[in-house]
């Protein structure tokens, strides 16, 4: 059969595969363990922390999405991450970049300092500071592109070759673009995990994770420790994030587009000094952009000019964007990322990460560009009549 493209994939997941009854739809297993056909006989699932056909089939979908063999779902993007770092032993260097989700960064922060592996925290732009960490043989090389909440971007596939010079793993963290718009294993990465919570679900109604790998085996050895340490998903939580993956595509498609419209809108905007997207020429990746993504997507954040009074002003007056953690989902989201995303950062961490408390997030849904263009410059106009 010809090959698929990522739009029909999404679509026809588990479409048209119920032997039983030819439901259209899979069903939805529930069950928490399985009968044995008989003495020492187990079928393909016998418990349900072990296997499911729900999560199965997710996960299958979002391996191929992603251009990897093995797909392992988990109950949250920090338990994919959770997982993923079980193959680092105390002796270990996890490389990571300063400015990571502010749970992520907590995690690998409070974990190396209990011994569990040797954390360095790097700026993966300035090539020097880079060099050197490599220099120190790391067993791992974790990236974030774009990151959160700077919309940063770093080459996946020059870091990879940077990487496997000392034969590290590369991982990146693909929430922001999903595998619609970003593929980081056919640029080199070994690991891609995703907080399906966000796009990949994309209707704010499910905290799930996956992992994805380029090799098989790995892949069978993580999903053999997510089941260890109890981190797999639900049965009900890959049911709907299967449903929401179907529109993946055309979600992904529309909330890009408001985004570059929001972009432009509030780059001549007075009150804002500075606008992080990567689709905006000044952006200073906007050629990396163009080269390792299939967009810009959809998240962008900007410093509002000011003080913080000025910030509770814009989040007090804005209507159609919740003031909300999280992103990705149909509505609009607004985020102050020092007391929110990033609260669990300490301060020079933040500080360090340039993430300031002028600092807004955006996660632009679906509804009328036109209406949230209003939204934002009416919210504007009340901080400018402040300042
Ligand atoms: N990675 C990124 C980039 C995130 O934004 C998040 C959550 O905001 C996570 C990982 C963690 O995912 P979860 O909240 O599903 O545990």
């Amino acid at each position: 059969m010809r090959k698929l493209s990522p739009e029909t994939i999404a679509v026809r997941t588990g479409i048209d595969t119920d032997t039983q009854y030819g439901a259209v739809v899979p069903p939805i297993y529930l069950s928490s363990n399985y009968t044995f056909k008989g003495f020492n006989q187990p079928r393909e699932y016998d418990y349900a922390r072990r296997g499911n056909p729900n999560r199965s089939q997710l996960a299958q979908t979002l391996a191929e999405l992603e251009g990897g063999t093995y797909g392992v779902m988990t109950s949250t993007g920090l338990a994919a991450i959770t997982t993923v770092i079980q193959l680092l032993s105390p002796q270990d260097t996890l490389v990571i970049p300063h400015d990571c989700y502010g749970g992520s960064y907590r995690m690998f922060d409070h974990l190396a300092r209990r011994g569990l592996f040797k954390l360095v925290v790097v700026d993966q732009n300035d090539q020097g500071a880079l060099n050197k960490a490599i220099a120190l043989k790391p067993k791992m090389v974790w990236l974030e592109t774009p990151s959160n909440p700077l919309l940063r971007l770093v080459d996946i596939e020059s870091i990879s070759v940077l990487a496997k010079s000392v034969n590290a793993l590369v991982v990146v963290d693909n929430t922001f673009l999903s595998p619609i718009l970003q593929q980081p294993i056919s640029l080199g990465a070994d690991i891609v995990i995703h907080s399906c919570t966000k796009y990949i679900n994309g209707h704010s109604d499910v905290v799930a994770g996956a992992i994805i790998t380029k090799d098989q085996q790995l892949g069978i050895d993580l999903d053999w420790w997510a089941n260890c340490l109890g981190l797999t998903g639900g049965a009900f939580d890959s049911y709907l994030t299967m449903r929401g993956l179907r529109t993946l595509s055309v979600r992904m498609k529309q909330h890009q587009e408001s985004a570059a419209k929001i972009a432009e809108f509030l780059n001549q905007h007075p009150a804002i000094a500075h606008v992080y997207y990567p689709g905006l020429e000044s952006h200073p990746q906007y050629q990396l952009a163009k080269k390792q993504q299939l967009g810009s997507g959809a998240m962008l954040s900007f410093e509002l000019a000011g003080t913080v009074e000025q910030v509770e002003i814009l989040l007090d007056e804005i209507a159609l964007f919740c003031l909300a953690e999280s992103l990705g989902g149909v509505e609009s989201l607004i985020a102050h990322p020092a007391t929110m995303t990033h609260a669990g950062m300490e301060e020079s961490a933040r500080k360090e990460a340039g993430i300031g408390d002028n600092l807004i997030r955006l996660s632009v849904g679906l509804e009328s560009v036109d209406d949230l263009i209003a939204d934002l410059s009416d919210s504007l106009d009340s901080v400018l009549a402040s300042i």
